[in-house]
């Protein structure tokens, strides 16, 4: 694609251009996670709006792939279709998943590869681990991974000895932050360049004032090829692992995920048990499907088959349950597992794209993360499903139609009848109850309230209580309700 003469990279070619503002303000950070405590995503999103630089890019920045999958989507007629054929082929799987799983591993180890399973994070770490170590390996060069975050796998590893390379850019430069993955796909979304330039500064003794987005890239190339070239284990994820082949496939856009099982002799591959799918064929469908969802792109750069170790190598697959065996026996759940983590609910969120992901505090942000988290710990991540608008927004641009928005509200139930509301919401929520169940009373402090609205000082609307007014003005009540005016006109002659 070319412009004013000048051809346009990737990622540029149909982006319009997020010019951040002079004088960069300091980069908001994420929740305050504290032990088992309940994460308080709202103290966390005010900050990041309290930041108005990061704030405006990461909506407009999530939006233009919004804009982009919007457009890839309307190019093809059968997309429709597709969903719905990617959403029945997983629903197939998730149904048949030991027979999958065992189908799949039988192939794999014919391929040459040997096969665990890890029935949580520990164990997959422990694994892992193990492996490293009986094969004396002293640097594992990783690309980026959702499970492994999951699992706290790099945590873990920092007290092994065995240094851990993230290949991935964005993920690398996460990893340099000490921060987590804001977003499944662009895990440091939320950064300005000028964050970006201040990390590597420190890191990489680049020039900090140098925020060129080329020379960035070009100075993380430089500092992890050695590492890559000389590292003694890789490690990836996978899109997906086809049971009739026993074969798995990254999709990359930076060719990171070659490196790592390519280059050192040792290749570990870690997968979710969610990610089988019976058969080749099936991939044509979810490859079309994940790209355009994810970034507006017809396809990743990288789109790697691997079926087992490369010449004169070794392969490993840990197969990980980590707790989605239970999420497939809950009923109002278990079809959040079809996620094949595109990314495209967090990006069309209006609560995501303005509060970033790193405010969740948990793995999984976005609409993704409201409806897996509280699986992975119910109290903690208690607040999240009140993180969203039900707008639905999310499930319309699901490619594996997963009705997200309505899963997010029966997460609200399960809370509800848990009594993980906390206090306030929980005495707002018993006092609305009374009020909606008795219509004369509902009236009457509807009509209150706006004569209040309407005639109250400002501070007695605006201030800590009322957490609507926090960053906008109240509407002015209408000077009559739509009950009133029904009512009257329905008697009319
Ligand atoms: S829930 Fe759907 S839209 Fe969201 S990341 Fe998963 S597959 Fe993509």
């Amino acid at each position: 694609m070319i412009k004013n003469g000048r051809t346009l990279q990737h990622a540029e070619g149909a982006s319009h251009p997020i010019h951040p503002l002079p004088m960069q303000e300091l980069q908001p950070r994420g929740a305050r996670i504290r032990g088992n405590r309940r994460v308080d995503q709202t103290e966390a999103a005010e900050r990041f709006i309290a930041a108005p630089q990061h704030q405006k890019m990461h909506d407009e920045r999530l939006w233009d792939l919004r804009g982009k999958r919007d457009r890839q989507m309307h190019a093809m007629p059968e997309w429709e279709d597709l969903r719905a054929l990617a959403s029945a082929i997983k629903e197939h799987t998730l149904t048949h998943l030991d027979q999958y799983l065992e189908q799949f591993e039988r192939n794999a180890r014919a391929n040459g590869v040997e096969v665990h399973w890890a029935k949580d994070g520990e164990e997959h770490n422990h694994i892992v681990h193990g492996i490293l170590r009986d094969h004396g390996a002293k640097t594992l060069i990783k690309s980026k991974s959702m499970l492994t975050e999951e699992c706290g796998f790099r945590a873990y590893m920092a007290g092994t000895g065995i240094e851990v390379i993230e290949t991935d850019l964005g993920e690398r430069i996460q990893q340099l932050d000490n921060e987590d993955p804001s977003h499944v796909v662009v895990p440091a979304v939320h950064k300005l360049r000028g964050d970006v330039a201040k990390v590597f500064a420190e890191h990489l003794g680049t020039n900090p004032e140098d925020d060129n987005v080329n020379h960035l890239a070009e100075a993380q190339r430089e500092a992890t090829r050695p590492l890559i070239l000389n590292a003694d284990a890789g490690m990836t994820g996978c899109n997906f692992a086809v049971a009739e082949t026993g074969g798995i496939t990254v999709c990359t856009n930076e060719g990171n995920a070659d490196l790592s099982a390519n280059v050192p002799r040792l290749h570990i591959a870690s997968i979710g048990i969610e990610k089988v799918i019976p058969r080749l064929e099936h991939l044509a469908v979810f490859v079309r499907l994940l790209s355009r969802s994810a970034l507006g792109s017809p396809i990743t750069q990288y789109t790697s088959h691997i079926r087992g170790p490369r010449a004169g190598g070794e392969m490993h697959i840990v197969l990980v349950d980590n707790g989605r065996s239970a999420r497939l026996s809950q009923d109002q759940f278990w079809t959040s597992l079809k996620c094949i983590r595109c990314g495209a609910c967090m990006n069309t969120c209006p609560v995501y794209r303005r509060s970033g992901g790193l405010s969740y505090g948990a793995t999984y942000s976005g609409p993704i993360g409201l409806i897996i988290d509280p699986s992975f710990n119910r109290h903690k991540y208690s607040a999240l499903p009140f993180s969203s608008t039900l707008n639905g927004s999310c499930s319309n641009v699901c490619p594996v139609k997963i009705n997200i928005h309505e899963q997010i509200a029966a997460w609200r139930q399960v809370m509800a009848k848990n009594h993980d509301l906390g206090v306030i919401k929980m005495v707002a929520m018993k006092a609305a109850g009374v009020l909606l169940a008795h219509p004369v009373s509902y009236r009457a402090a509807i009509a209150a309230a706006d004569s209040a609205l309407n005639n109250l000082p400002r501070f007695a609307i605006y201030n800590r209580l009322n957490s609507w007014g926090k960053h906008r003005e109240v509407p002015h009540a209408p000077r009559e309700s739509f009950h009133t005016w029904y009512k009257r006109h329905r008697s009319a002659p």
